[in-house]
């Protein structure tokens, strides 16, 4: 969602209730779409109305979860700006999940459990700031306010160990290897996200019985998981993802090179005035070059 759109469209309807009786109160539409919308974008409504940010206080749903993409988002979240706001969500907050947010420290993560010892989905893929031990001390502040984290995402937290994993495992009271997404690979024995080939019929499958294994031990898409063998053609990607030939097919491709993005990184296309397709970064760097 665009910020500077929805901040302006409150700021209208605001002035537009002005004109009309009922001075200064923002139009009641807006409060039913406020369980709806990213709480980022809310905040920053909130600063142009009172009453709105009295609403948005009151209202219990919004605060239930916390999403912060720092690689859609223009600024990036530091460890104060997240404490400021998870101090307004007054122990209300179930669900945080932190992407990319490289800013966020162990002292950050941990302010926000210690103001919402209530949370018990914990996503921080990416969140390099971030380390295994700070991780196992937010955990652990959780279950001592009886929350057992449900869903835990760790993927990107370096010097992961296997211990580090053994450890939260039995602080999500949990056997089921599904509640963090990272595992021990099979194939190298490291704590790594593991992925299975949806393929029934690939040669690994055929041969050892099995495709398990992290990203280094099988080269997979990306977008479908399909293992890609050391003979299969190499297919040419506007990212350093790996596609395989049907999801090659399928995606659209750069208006020069051809060359199409993965859907993580098709933020990266950049629009072509007058045309609905677009170009990958490389092209637009050369030419706007000449
Ligand atoms: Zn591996
Ligand atoms: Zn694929
Ligand atoms: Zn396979
Ligand atoms: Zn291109
Ligand atoms: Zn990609």
């Amino acid at each position: 969602m665009n910020t500077e759109i929805s901040h302006e469209t409150t700021h209208k309807q605001h002035q537009m209730n002005q004109d009309s009786s009922n001075i200064g109160q923002p139009h009641e539409s807006l409060y039913l779409v406020l369980p709806y919308l990213p709480l980022f974008e809310l905040l920053a409504m909130a600063q142009t109305c009172k009453s709105f940010n009295d609403a948005l206080n009151n209202d219990i749903l919004p605060w239930l979860n916390i999403v912060v993409d720092d690689k859609v988002r223009r600024s990036r979240v530091s460890n104060e700006v997240l404490t400021k706001i998870t101090l307004k969500a007054m122990g209300r907050l179930r669900s945080l999940v932190l992407v990319n947010c490289g800013m966020i420290t162990d002292d950050g993560l941990l302010n926000v459990v210690a103001n919402n010892p209530g949370i018990n989905k914990l996503h921080l893929p990416q969140c390099t700031g971030i380390t295994a031990e700070g991780i196992i001390r937010a955990v652990t502040t959780l279950n001592q306010h009886n929350t057992t984290v449900k869903t835990l995402k760790i993927n990107g937290i370096s010097n992961v160990t296997k211990e580090h994993l053994q450890t939260l495992h039995f602080l999500l009271k949990s056997d089921d290897s599904s509640s963090i997404d990272v595992e021990i690979c099979p194939k190298c024995d490291e704590p790594r996200m593991v992925y299975d080939c949806p393929s029934e019929t690939c040669d690994r499958k055929r041969t050892t019985g099995s495709c398990r294994g992290c990203k280094f031990c099988v080269l997979r898409c990306e977008e479908c998981r399909i293992c890609i063998g050391f003979d299969d053609e190499e297919i040419e990607v506007a990212c350093e993802d790996m596609l395989c030939e049907g999801c090659w097919i399928s995606l659209p491709k750069c208006n020069f090179c051809n060359k199409p993005y993965c859907n993580k990184h098709a933020y990266k296309q950049r629009a072509v005035p007058g045309s609905s397709g677009f170009v990958c970064e490389a092209c637009y760097m050369k030419i706007i070059e000449n």
